[in-house]
């Protein structure tokens, strides 16, 4: 029986259905398909793919329950490390044995070759393990908004989506703080006969615990590297080295999976696609990120630099009165001042020059493989 909400999630995947009947339109004397196989890039072309999480055994998926299991009795899954017992309380992340998820619908706000024609099944969890002053997603990350739902319930939304809203694949958006809740919850729905790759869409403050029990089951990671330095992260992200963290995880993801791979229809199966969101000011720690990628990871990384930045969350709001705590360090979070605003330095949208610098700096450690409109007819690969 589903909830108010969950009825009125399921009429959104339904209503998404409508694009199966909608013709499709070829120029005369040739079929679509035939134009689809144009311009494609055979290192990165896969004839047909099947998700890693329908090759896993009988065994390695039990090992991965009990692990999954044992993981929430005392979570320790993210650098956080909070130790707690997740079924008797929370840690940072404000999230318990249960996910709660915020929306669970087709979405057409990703790369091309992950949204494709019929969307990407999105699962935008609540609650975060960073806690950037930027946030774009602030209402949900930084609060509990949504509702709760079981592994085994929101393998059965994968399904809706799989069924229903005919996507691409299913992608978890911020899912790094239920990891052990995902692992279940795909472990559910392949039961259930889920075919489509799992996207791993996350902030890359992981840790290596957390990706060795996703190792099997993701297909595509898709990390957003934030920013470099000790003194961006300890500032912007609330976290005290969040580059250490990225660095390793990238580093592993890449080589879980790999280059990102498409099939011949333009839609990726499998591999690793990063993002940067440029910030104002901030091409010093974006060519610091593209370097470590080119040197570190692999030249032929897929990347989208992204240009969307705009002020968010707490930044541009009032200041406020700096508070002292029991050790004599403030913590500004005290009553607001009047005088200026938060995080002035990023409180404005990013220039062409600051975005150009970056893509420049990209190409210039040897990237090539961009998320750029395809210059011929063909698709971005
Ligand atoms: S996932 Fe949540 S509870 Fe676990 S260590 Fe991270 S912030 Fe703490």
């Amino acid at each position: 029986m589903l909830s108010s909400s969950g009825t009125q999630l399921l009429r959104a995947v339904a209503a998404y259905s409508w694009r199966r009947a909608r013709p499709r339109l070829s120029p005369p004397g040739i079929t679509l398909t035939q134009r689809r196989r144009l311009h494609l890039a055979p290192p990165f072309l896969l004839d047909d793919y099947i998700p890693r999480y329908q090759l896993l055994s009988e065994v390695d998926a039990a090992k991965k329950r009990s692990l999954a299991y044992a993981h929430l009795t005392k979570c320790n899954l993210c650098p956080r490390l909070c130790g707690v017992n997740r079924y008797e309380t929370t840690g940072m992340c404000l999230i318990g044995e249960n996910v709660k998820v915020n929306v669970i619908a087709p979405h057409f706000g990703e790369e091309p070759c992950i949204q494709g024609h019929n969307g990407s099944g999105s699962v935008f969890f609540s609650g975060c393990n960073l806690r950037c002053s930027f946030c774009q997603n602030h209402d949900i990350a930084h609060q509990r908004n949504g509702f709760d739902l079981t592994p085994e319930e929101l393998g059965e939304w994968y399904m809706k989506l799989q069924e229903v809203g005919h996507v691409h694949n299913v992608n978890l958006v911020t899912p790094e703080h239920v990891v052990p809740q995902v692992a279940l919850s795909i472990l559910h729905a392949r039961t259930l006969g889920l075919k489509v790759p799992i996207v791993y869409n996350t902030s890359a403050f992981d840790s290596l615990a957390s990706l060795e029990l996703l190792d099997g089951l993701v297909d595509i990671y898709l990390p957003d590297f934030k920013v470099w330095s000790q003194k961006a992260s300890r500032r912007l992200l609330k976290a005290d080295d969040y580059a250490a963290a990225a660095t390793e995880s990238i580093r592993v993801m890449h080589a879980q999976v790999g280059d990102l791979c498409f099939t011949s229809d333009g839609i990726a199966k499998k591999g690793l696609l990063v993002r940067h969101l440029v910030m104002p000011g901030q091409e010093d720690e974006a060519q610091e990120i593209v370097k470590f990628i080119a040197e570190n990871v692999s030249r032929d990384t897929f990347i989208n630099i992204m240009e969307q930045y705009r002020p968010n969350a707490h930044v541009g709001k009032p200041k406020r009165r700096a508070r002292k705590k029991a050790d004599g360090a403030e913590d500004g979070e005290g009553e607001e001042s009047g005088e200026g605003v938060r995080y002035a330095e990023i409180n404005r949208a990013v220039t062409t020059h600051e975005v150009s610098a970056v893509r420049k700096a990209a190409e210039a450690v040897g990237l090539w493989r961009f998320c750029d409109p395809p210059r011929h007819d063909g698709f971005a690969m």
